[in-house]
């Protein structure tokens, strides 16, 4: 179900905008190809001692991962940022096909001879745009979100669910695309010079609805998401919880399994609708400490308010994502507008140029939009810490995750790229809260008067040295 629509529509774009908050995977399910090992002891240089250091401790926990295991979660990632730049090309050159040919323009005139009434207008041009496009991309999408995901042992459905959910979500883009389009190009006609702030205050609404309505109804046409009830698990959590003024009497399971192997666990909704929700390859292959500490790390984006400054930021992209269509469709319309047989900003026609105008600004902005992910993905690192009190098992997670991500990339293939703290600095920060709280592991160490395999067991209260 990972959007990865080359064809940046002003739709796929609040799609992106939409995805849930993210948060950790790390994946499983035997046997995984590329499964990350689960380090059951805590290695030696990371055991709490006088001596404690967090670089050592750090290397300690990077060197427990096989040269093997790294080579391919590095190509697998690397190969990652090849395909934003196929995906944006592939998507320009479907645009100007649509364009030159006049295939939009004829799209146009067939919505015309079905009907004469505006919105029924734009939403036939919009199922035949969308299918069209559908199909043009499907040789990419299928080889980006099954062969090559089969390929590094992350995917689980055969062919036959995979093309499943694809039409589903197909029916679901139509739907919700097919509002917005109404809607949107009915502001364009009705204000034809004040149309890209209206048009961007409907676009944040919807983005809101969106994000309202996904845990409820749009996950469940995917997948099942239910209440976890495991007191082993559940217990621990929803004090952690209470002890943070969290208001959750329920976290919720999802049977993500059933498509991949990655493990993950976010938080989704707002208001009435907002959950945290842990997938089963977490449950089944996370270790207490380690569903504790991503659990700390939900917690962290809900705490600080995370969606709603998500909104905010987004509001802002979106108006001037608006400003720039504004400014670059009189541009391009004036020069090209005749030869497409676009009429004018208000002819449903111009979605293609819509599409590749907007998939040039996603394209652009790819490293701020990272960049503002990655922050807010840190700071929830550093709420989980302090919450969960689990620096090994958050170096665990950070290690599972690696399965999928590139676990210590250069400063500037971060900043570009990764939607997430590498493993490496989540590792590191991960033992620099450890070694700067180590009063709390010495004490556990002496107490239990051996090893320390874990740490101890998450409670609100944080030690504020
Ligand atoms: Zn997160």
């Amino acid at each position: 179900m990972t959007s990865r629509k080359f064809l940046a529509t002003a739709f796929c774009c609040l799609f992106f905008f939409c995805a849930t908050l993210c948060v950790t995977s790390a994946f499983a399910q035997p046997p995984a190809a590329n499964e990350m090992p689960s380090v059951i002891q805590v290695p030696t240089e990371a055991q709490p001692s006088p001596h404690f250091d967090a670089t050592a401790a750090t290397n300690a926990y990077l060197a427990q991962i096989p040269a093997e295991k790294t080579a391919r979660s590095d190509a697998y990632f690397e190969g990652g940022y090849w395909l934003i730049l196929w995906d944006f090309l592939y998507g320009v050159v479907i645009a100007l096909l649509l364009l030159n040919l006049r295939w939009s323009a004829r799209m146009r005139d067939l919505s015309e001879r079905v009907t004469r009434f505006k919105p029924v207008h734009t939403f036939v041009y919009w199922l035949q745009y969308l299918v069209l496009t559908t199909v043009l991309v499907f040789p990419l999408s299928v080889y980006e979100d099954y062969f090559r995901e089969h390929k590094y042992g992350l995917a689980t459905q055969t062919f036959g669910p995979w093309m499943g959910d694809q039409l589903k979500m197909l029916a679901v883009n139509l739907v919700l695309g097919g509002v917005l389009a109404i809607v949107l190009f009915g502001v364009v006609r009705r204000w034809p010079h004040t149309w890209w702030i209206r048009a961007s205050v409907v676009s944040i609404v919807f983005v809101v609805v969106v994000i309202l309505i996904t845990p409820v109804y749009i996950v469940p046409i995917f997948n099942t998401p239910k209440i976890l009830n495991d007191p082993k698990i559940v217990d621990p959590i929803l004090s952690m919880a209470r002890a943070n003024g969290i208001p959750a009497n329920n976290v919720y399971e999802i049977d993500a399994s059933k498509q991949t192997t990655k493990m993950s666990a976010n938080v989704s909704g707002f208001g009435n609708t907002m959950r945290i929700t842990l997938n089963d390859n977490l449950l089944r292959r996370g270790s207490p400490e380690e569903i504790q500490a991503v659990m700390g790390h939900e917690m962290g984006h809900y705490v600080l308010n995370h969606i709603y400054k998500d909104i905010i930021f987004l509001s802002i992209v979106i108006v001037l994502a608006f400003a720039y269509l504004y400014l670059g469709l009189g541009w391009a319309l004036q020069h090209w507008g005749e030869r497409w047989r676009i009429r004018g900003v208000g002819d449903t026609a111009v979605l293609p140029l819509v599409m590749l105008l907007f998939a040039i600004f996603g394209f652009v902005i790819t490293p701020v939009m990272n960049t503002w992910t990655r922050t807010q993905e840190y700071e929830a690192d550093m709420y989980g810490l302090n919450t969960s009190r689990q620096p090994d098992g958050f170096a665990q997670a950070a290690i599972h995750l690696g399965e999928y991500r590139k676990m210590n990339p250069g400063p500037i293939e971060e900043w570009i790229f990764f939607d997430h703290p590498s493993g490496r600095n989540r590792i590191y920060a991960a033992m620099r809260w450890k070694a700067e709280n180590l009063k709390l592991f010495m004490e556990q160490q002496q107490s239990s008067g051996g090893a320390t395999a874990a740490a101890p067991a998450a409670s609100g209260a944080v030690d504020k040295k």
